[in-house]
């Protein structure tokens, strides 16, 4: 049996792959390494809680003796690395933790694997070859566009919030480790997720939440920002297929062609939420919507180019924003109701 380390997988997207890698690989083992920070929470593996091919360790991503025990103690062979700080509004507060977890948590791990798996530059240890450090980032390090333009794998980099600054330098620590040491990487920059399990604090979890205990929907700005919207078991998917058939050294963006304002998805949730749950007075929902001074530096619109992956791997969203976000609202009525 094969072990990986995956990190973060207490958070949103990682909660999402742990139990979909762990059905779809059986000579797989996962241990997932999280911090158990505000945003991670073991009811989010309640799924894998029994299953012995997923060894949970609380730790921090940060902490070299206890990331390279890991490694000696499981013999790790590959790294899905999800762990971050990932609010945006966070970052703006208190943008250190950032640089703390993203730049160095991600340098500390790939530090170790490199070491772990290596002899020396371009050199596998016997038995070692093949194992993978597979990063998961964000297309926020691309910046903004304008009313046209995707994002593709070969965009200049122009990370605008503290955030994505400190998502593109761990972005480029991956890069020089497989430019520099010969290490075999992939890198995901992938649109913004929707979906079960994703904190409180996000923008569609809020949006559900306040209009079902009749709150104001907060709306930043002009509701005009717009993102490229992708399921998250999509991106899941995805990551599965460059951890395994991906090119070293690549990097494949990861977006569901699906972009929508603020304003269409707080209309498109209201509008599901006023057939499946109805408001008492008879209202719609939609008369919650307000708007609220806007994100300091608010990027304008992300979209992916997702070509690359399309077509060299041959990945393709199955969900588009209609059809994962009725999936998505019924869960969080679940969740809150
Ligand atoms: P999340 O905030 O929901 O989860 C992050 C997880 O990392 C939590 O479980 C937290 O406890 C853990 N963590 C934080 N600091 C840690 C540390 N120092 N050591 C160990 N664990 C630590 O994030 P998410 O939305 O699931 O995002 C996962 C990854 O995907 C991130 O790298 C993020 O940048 C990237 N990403 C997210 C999106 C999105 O829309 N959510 C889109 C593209 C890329």
């Amino acid at each position: 049996m094969k072990t990986l380390l995956v990190t973060g997988c207490a958070g949103f997207i990682g909660s999402n792959f742990v139990p979909y890698f762990l059905a779809k690989y059986p000579d797989i083992r996962l241990i997932n390494l999280d911090l158990l920070t505000y945003a991670g929470d073991m009811a989010n593996l309640s799924e894998v809680k029994e299953n012995e091919r997923h060894i949970f360790v609380r730790g921090d991503i940060c902490d070299r003796p206890l990331v390279e025990s890991l490694f000696n103690d499981y013999d790790i062979r590959g790294v899905i690395h999800f762990a971050a700080e990932s609010h945006v509004d966070n970052s703006i507060k208190n943008p250190g933790i950032f640089i703390q977890t993203n730049v160095n948590g991600t340098f500390t791990l790939i530090d170790v694997a490199y070491k772990a798996w290596m002899e020396k530059p371009f050199t596998y240890k016997h038995g070692y070859e093949g194992c993978r450090f597979h990063h998961i980032s964000t297309d926020e390090v691309y910046g903004t566009l304008g009313e046209t333009g995707y994002f593709c794998e070969e965009t200049p980099y122009a990370p605008n919030s503290p955030y994505s600054a400190s998502k593109a330098g761990s972005d480029m620590i991956v890069r020089s480790y497989h430019h520099t040491y010969g290490l075999n990487t992939v890198i995901t920059n992938c649109s913004n997720n929707y979906g079960p399990k994703q904190h409180d604090e996000k923008l569609i979890p809020t949006i559900i939440r306040n209009a079902l205990s009749g709150k104001n929907i907060p709306i930043y700005g002009d509701g005009k920002n717009i993102r490229d919207w992708l399921y998250v078991l999509d991106h899941c998917k995805g990551i599965d297929l460059v951890y395994h058939a991906g090119r070293s050294g690549e990097v494949y963006n990861i977006g569901g062609r699906n972009e929508r304002n603020n304003n269409q998805i707080a209309d498109r949730i209201c509008t599901i939420l006023d057939e499946i749950k109805p408001r008492i007075d008879g209202k719609s929902y939609k008369e919650l919507i307000s708007y609220v001074e806007d994100r300091a530096g608010h990027d304008r619109r992300y979209a992916i180019d997702a070509t690359k992956i399309e077509t060299e791997l041959g990945w393709k969203a199955e969900d588009n924003f209609d059809s994962g976000i009725v999936k998505t609202v019924h869960w969080y009525i679940g969740k809150y109701v």
